[in-house]
């Protein structure tokens, strides 16, 4: 596949090339928020757009005037390719320039805004590297992985009202924890980040009916970029026997950009083996049977430092459980998919060191700093700000950019305080 070429200065070679053309909703000034598509350092407002090309992008009806991209998501795949092609077309020919000028926005002139209104918020536990790691330090006594790992995509429920966008501070959260023998109340000391790949999900399901594997794509509008904020000492403390609860309901922050899954089609890699085989519910056939090739990583700036520094690289190809079979088995009981559900991958850690997605593997649980830009850290202080970010290779030298998932540590607020 040769690489595009578009008009629009410096696309050309940026992480937002024209084989890209990831969705936001953004605003400038006092405006209201609306959808967009990246495309370099620009964003193409999309409503003001689809009012100038009724024909083309505005032919999807009225979904781009909006606070959020659900209504666009839930007009389903027709509708989102022809968007995807309309735009391709018009940020490559120079004859369309005077069409889309009038709606082009410097992106450093615009406010971002949580793009999708989330749904409902699950959280898989995909990569069997990391449930290892995590195994060994929550349960240093037993088995690492839990007899049913390999059997089913483990997830949970999460909070989906405390989304937010990349840039949204993280207030530390206070709660209950273990010290010792005692039980004490205060704020987390042991808070940390999780590195993840969420999908977001734009056609609904029919409620009562699962979704086989080899229909799940189809589901499935987009990629982001996903941090999930956790509080290691309130989550050891509560998770048995019902999982993840407060330690992990505070924050999580969701990239501004949501990549189309069409985009990302030329990373799509055959993912590892898995034994033993799944359940019949879920097996892939060879096609439905890919992860993505988006290469992952994690910095951080500490608090009063100009540095900021790389911690982790790692790369999503190596997720054990496909999201095809996350979807079939989330809808397996009957629940069905909402437009906006937010599907998210689970720490995304390689086998090598360096490659772990979270604090508490790369510090082996606290016990071994980190010395980042000349100051020593295992969880996170007040002030720390963490970035992750992601990169695909999608053809003849053309890498885009997942953009990034950024949040800083602020101090939270403590009950009874004002
Ligand atoms: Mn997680």
């Amino acid at each position: 596949m040769t690489a595009l070429r578009s008009w629009v200065p410096g696309a050309d070679g940026s992480g937002f090339p024209a084989e890209h053309l990831p969705y936001g909703v953004f605003s400038t000034g006092d405006g209201p928020a609306r959808v967009g598509a990246r495309i370099g350092d620009h964003v193409v407002d999309l409503a003001r757009l689809a009012a100038d090309d009724a024909g083309g992008v505005g032919a999807v009806g009225d979904v781009f005037a909006r606070p959020s991209l659900n209504a666009f998501m839930a007009a389903g795949p027709d509708a989102w390719r022809h968007v995807r092609s309309r735009l391709t077309e018009l940020v490559c020919d120079a004859a369309a320039r005077p069409l889309v000028e009038p709606a082009l926005v410097p992106v450093d002139r615009t406010r971002a805004h949580l793009p999708v209104e989330v749904a409902d918020y699950v959280d898989f536990y995909s990569s069997l590297e990391h449930a290892t790691n995590l195994g060994r330090l929550f349960r240093p006594d037993g088995e690492p992985l839990l007899p049913n790992w390999r059997h089913l995509p483990v997830g949970y429920h999460g909070r989906a009202g405390t989304v937010a966008v990349s840039g949204t501070p993280v207030p530390r959260p206070s709660g209950q924890r273990r010290v010792g023998d005692e039980v004490v109340f205060g704020p987390s000391e042991r808070l940390d980040i999780e590195l993840e790949v969420a999908a977001v999900v734009g056609v609904p399901s029919v409620p009562g009916r699962p979704v086989p594997t080899d229909r799940a794509a189809e589901h499935v509008f987009g990629i982001a970029l996903l941090n999930d904020w956790s509080a290691r000492d309130i989550q050891a403390w509560e998770y048995q026997p019902l999982g993840p609860f407060l330690g992990k309901s505070f924050a999580t922050t969701l990239a501004a950009w949501v990549t189309p899954l069409d985009a990302l089609a030329p990373c799509r890699v055959p993912g590892r083996p898995q034994d033993p085989e799944p359940l019949p519910y879920l097996r892939l056939r060879p096609e439905d049977d890919w992860v993505l090739a988006v290469d992952l990583s994690v910095a951080l700036r500490p608090a009063g430092t100009a540095v900021e520094e790389v911690l982790s690289r790692t790369s999503a190809a190596g997720l054990y459980w496909r999201l095809p079979q996350q979807i079939a088995h989330a809808t397996v009981n009957g629940a069905h998919l909402r437009t906006g559900d937010l599907l998210a991958s689970g720490t995304v850690s390689g086998p090598a060191p360096g490659t772990e997605g979270s604090l508490i593997e790369l510090t082996r649980g606290g016990r071994e700093p980190l010395e980042v830009g000349g100051v020593r850290r295992t969880f996170l202080e007040d002030g720390d700000e963490v970035v992750l970010r992601g990169e695909a290779a999608v053809g003849d030298g053309v890498r885009i950019s997942l953009g990034e998932a950024r949040g800083r540590v602020v101090p939270g607020a403590v009950p009874g305080g004002r």
